[in-house]
């Protein structure tokens, strides 16, 4: 390790002191080239170098080369060469820090050890283990919530490193146990997605896994009627079943083959997919629909959808008579919807004996699937995969995103070509990773390949996703940094590498408090072998997971909690009850939802008006109903015709709907992006902040360059103005004018309030707030216009749980308004 000294310090002293004595030997050292010096000491001031460097200025500052014996020549000679060696080595420092720690080394034997390697002592201490991981999800809470604040005053204190820093840690890496593949090491790797390139589409068709049981597969869901399909992730079974089907006739007589799927990115990019493969335009014959967005037409025969808008199919085809197949897909992923459908599709098909029934999952769960399907048959697509080398940290990582971004450059140097997919858990981890990725990759230059670094999530334009599926070119190397959606829903080949950070967002939903809240917690151990089961598809791979072999053996559960037990029910009973399911408790569940959970939906659709005493849906519910939105949410909406509203409360809707993503603040121009923030406050609270932003943009006819300038996230607001769109179609279905009542706050809140009374909390005098039905203390988000306010009773439209409960989206209210608009629920103190 070379000593470092930094201009302007030790060496300013040391100029000083070779003018000082310069002086002395003016003879020896013009007085101007003191002065040069003194100048360009002056100009690098700051900079770091090394005290060789500092040696050889002196040297020739102060000895001319004339003077010099033939040995001090030599000597100079010497620590020039020494200096720019260095200087090189300096260069290549970042590559040789990425470097240093371990990882296999590809050009070492191939062979694998079968046992496993010695966990390290630290990892033995349970506590220590705990506490950092515990940090560790802290710390990522803090930052999944808008809350950079948090980071930056993380990396005040000193406990957010910059990258630099980091990277003098080193990530020692062990390889403990592989994933299983029915391949070996030496088969043929599959075709890779350049090879696919050149293969017309058919070929590529016939070149999945699936391809070879086409007949089997139709013979099956000739003989039966439900039928279990289980398969590796990748073959086939999304984008193919649904076009063997229809090759077989399955649409004759002017019936469709419905497809779910749990996710909406998913829905339209295997819909697109299967369009290209058919020849055919999307929408058209092939199809998708998500909410607010429904992209069919008359001619459609192939239609993916969210589970969630089959669910609302049923409430106007309460027997899916238009559908002569059904493909509950993804069925292991289990979200609340799918578990919904499941129960209401078994009822359906034990009257309609003509509809066929397909519950598609990746290799989990189905035993379980047949046995609820009243056993029925599992047909397994034998899979094809390479075993996966397994890696673990050796110590737990604090900071995982820093750490992906570490494996990504150290992968990227050491290992020989494949692609790498990152699984993140949302939007902004995405984001921030790929900022400090691009950042560190530019400063690398040519130094390295090129590196393509591509985000996956539900956001993301559908031209950016697009891009992962396009093939990596020669000598570059693609590295997909996506959400959970890679999981099981995309399959992307040519994937080599997986790192797994092993965390991923969940809802989550305390039953006692009716509070909800997106955190980030744990995967489970079923989601890890998944996920490192992508690494596997078309040649061996490896998955390196940044956390500990203890880790994964300790504190992964086995699986993943079903969502149905973790959620607000209120959205789902509503529509339960609207298909005239009235016994709730005895419904078909493949796993029941907690008896809390159940009870306090019913509660709230009743303090909502939507169920009488009786538990029997109103006329107000059944309006409610119509709206794909969370109960209180529709029941705002549908407050607006009372207090003649109707247009800025869908607006209000809208905004709420993509309400996090509204504002952008980029790290270098934060200041500039608060004020462009504060510039849009109006008085009243955040919905009407919400819709200033939005109005205003209106009457800039929409304009891009105009979100440009107000740090306004484009995308958001044109996501808004779609919803709105949508929203404005229901509103009109369900007979409400649409009139605009911009100046009356009071209208507007108290539709607000109509909807939301259910999130009233109070400013207690302690400071602080308290919400009015548990008494528990929550505060403003700092990011609220209300932050400095302080109102004595306000509305949250969300509670975020990161390092304190925080309301987010708070409107002033009067509790007056309480009793007006939900005399059943507030009275009056006497
Ligand atoms: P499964 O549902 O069994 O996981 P899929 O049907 O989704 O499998 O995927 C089969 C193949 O189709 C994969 O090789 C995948 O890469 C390819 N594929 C799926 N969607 C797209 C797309 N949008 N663009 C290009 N290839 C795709
Ligand atoms: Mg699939």
């Amino acid at each position: 390790q070379r000593n470092v000294v930094t201009v302007g310090k030790g060496f300013a002293e040391a100029a000083k002191r070779l003018q000082m004595e310069a002086e002395d030997k003016a003879n020896i050292i013009p007085k101007l080239r003191v002065e040069s010096r003194r100048k360009y000491l002056e100009k690098r001031k700051g900079d770091k170098i090394t005290e060789l460097e500092a040696d050889i200025f002196d040297d020739e500052y102060l000895f001319d080369e004339q003077q010099l014996t033939e040995r001090e020549r030599k000597d100079r000679e010497y620590k020039k060469k020494i200096l720019s060696l260095a200087k090189e080595h300096d260069k290549a420092r970042e590559l040789e820090l990425v470097q240093r720690y371990h990882m296999p080394d590809d050009k070492r034997d191939k062979a694998m050890p079968d046992r496993y390697v010695e966990i390290d002592d630290r990892e033995k201490q349970p506590h220590s283990e705990q506490r950092i991981w515990e940090d560790a999800r802290m710390a990522t809470a803090q930052w999944n919530f808008g809350a950079r604040d948090a980071k930056q005053r993380l990396q005040e204190k000193g406990k957010v490193h910059d990258y630099d820093l980091l990277l003098d840690d080193t990530i020692d890496f062990v390889q403990t146990n592989q994933l299983a593949g029915t391949k070996g090491i030496e088969d043929q790797p599959e075709v890779s997605d350049i090879q696919k390139k050149k293969m017309s589409l058919q070929e590529t068709r016939k070149s999945l896994p699936i391809f070879p049981f086409r007949e089997d597969l139709l013979q099956a869901v000739e003989d039966h009627q439900i039928l279990i399909v289980e398969g590796e992730t990748g073959s086939g079974k999304t984008t193919q079943i649904p076009q063997y089907l229809y090759e077989a006739g399955y649409c004759k007589d002017g019936k469709k083959i419905g497809c779910t799927q749990p996710r909406r990115v998913a829905a339209m990019s295997v819909a697109a997919r299967v369009a290209q493969e058919m020849g055919k335009k999307l929408g058209n014959e092939v199809g998708y629909s998500i909410r607010f967005e429904d992209c069919t037409s008359e001619r459609t025969v192939i239609k993916y959808m969210t589970d969630g808008m089959l669910l609302r199919e049923f409430l106007s085809e309460p027997d899916l008579q238009s559908y002569s197949v059904m493909i509950i897909d993804e069925a292991h992923e289990r979200t609340l919807h799918t578990d919904i459908l499941f129960g209401l599709i078994k009822d359906i098909a034990r009257f309609r004996p003509d509809l066929k029934l397909l519950i598609s999952s990746a290799t989990l769960d189905a035993e379980k699937f047949s046995d609820f399907f009243d056993e029925a048959p599992i047909f397994r697509i034998p899979g094809r995969r390479f075993p996966v080398e397994i890696f673990y940290t050796k110590a737990p990582e604090a900071d995982y995103i820093d750490a992906c971004v570490v494996t990504i450059l150290q992968i990227h140097v050491t290992q020989d070509a494949g692609d790498i997919l990152v699984f993140l858990t949302g939007q902004e981890e995405i984001e921030t990773a790929l900022e400090s990725l691009t950042e560190r990759t530019r400063r690398l230059g040519t130094r390295i390949k090129e590196l393509l670094i591509l985000p996956i999530y539900a956001n993301l334009p559908s031209d950016m996703q697009a891009k992962i599926f396009e093939p990596t070119p020669p000598d570059a190397r693609k590295c997909i940094l996506a959400t959970n959606i890679a999981e099981t829903s995309l399959t992307i080949d040519n994937i080599i590498f997986v790192i797994d950070p092993g965390f991923c967002k969940q809802n989550s939903y305390n039953a006692r408090t009716g509070m909800e809240s997106l955190v980030v917690v744990p995967i489970s151990k079923a989601s890890a072998n998944q996920r490192a089961g992508r690494a596997g598809r078309v040649a061996a791979g490896k998955c390196f997971r940044l956390y500990t072999a203890w880790a994964y053996k300790h504190e992964l559960e086995e699986n993943t909690v079903p969502e149905i037990q973790r959620v607000n029910l209120g959205n789902v009973v509503l529509l339960l009850k609207s298909l005239g399911i009235n016994d709730l408790i005895h419904f078909d569940f493949l796993d029941p939802p907690p008896h809390e959970t159940l009870a306090l939906a019913l509660e709230q659709l009743y303090a909502l008006g939507a169920l009488n005493h009786m538990g029997e849906l109103t006329k107000l519910g059944r309006r409610m109903a119509e709206f794909p939105v969370d109960p209180m949410m529709a029941k705002m909406l549908l407050a607006s015709e009372k207090y003649k509203c109707s247009e800025e409360i869908v607006t209000i809707a809208a905004m709420l709907s993509v309400n996090s993503a509204v504002f952008y603040r980029p790290k270098d121009k934060a200041i500039h992006a608060d004020t462009a923030r504060k510039n849009f406050f109006s008085p009243g609270g955040d919905h009407f902040t919400l819709l200033n932003v939005y109005n205003q943009w209106v009457d800039t006819d929409f304009s891009t360059q105009w979100c440009f300038e107000n740090f306004i996230q484009h995308r958001s607001m044109r996501r808004a103005r779609d919803v709105r769109e949508q929203l404005v179609g229901l509103v009109e279905r369900v007979e409400i004018d649409m009139v605009s009542n911009k100046d009356d706050l009071v209208a507007i809140g108290k539709a607000v309030t109509a909807g939301f009374f259910y999130n009233t909390s109070r400013l207690s005098k302690t400071g602080g707030y308290k919400t009015v039905k548990h008494n528990q203390t929550v505060l403003i988000h700092p990011n609220s216009s209300m932050f400095e306010e302080l109102p004595r009773w306000l509305i949250y439209h969300e509670l975020v749980f990161t390092t304190k409960e925080y309301m987010r989206q708070v409107i002033q209210i009067e509790n007056s308004w309480l009793l007006e608009v939900a005399p059943h629920y507030y009275k009056a103190k006497d």
